[in-house]
């Protein structure tokens, strides 16, 4: 098997009482952010790709108790709960600028060059090149 590891960075997780060691959402609310900004970052955390297994449950939003999602997204840099977007966009948690400049960057299409050859040249599976059957 290939070692093929990738290291993710957890981000979004929040204090509970059986998890002291995490951060509270509610010291991170910043009711003066600009809202395009919240608004992107929040759609930016809903666009991640789901991670294939199964986490623990539901949990639970440590501001209004809303059931808030039991899935884990990643953009392959950071790890995060399905739950985080609805804490930044319900409730105006500002995350570090560090995951806001990604999805600034994600929103940006400057920032995307896109290869447009790489797909012409593919085959059907089981393709033979032409004249290479009944040859030799
Ligand atoms: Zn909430």
């Amino acid at each position: 098997m290939v070692d093929a590891r990738t290291s993710l960075r957890l981000i979004g997780y929040w204090w509970s009482p059986e998890a002291p060691e995490w951060p509270r959402p509610n010291d991170w609310v910043d009711p003066d952010w600009i809202p395009e900004e919240r608004d992107l970052l929040a759609a930016y955390l809903e666009s991640g790709q789901r991670m294939p297994y199964a986490t623990a449950g539901f949990s639970q939003c440590r501001i209004c108790d809303k059931p808030n999602g039991s899935l884990e997204f990643t953009d392959g840099v950071f790890l995060w709960p399905q739950g985080l977007a609805h804490y930044v966009r319900e409730h105006s948690v500002r995350l570090p600028d560090e995951i806001v400049k990604r999805a600034q960057l994600w929103a940006e299409p400057m920032n995307w060059e896109v290869d447009v050859t790489w797909w012409r040249e593919q085959k059907a599976h089981g393709d033979q090149p032409h004249g290479s059957v009944g040859q030799g």
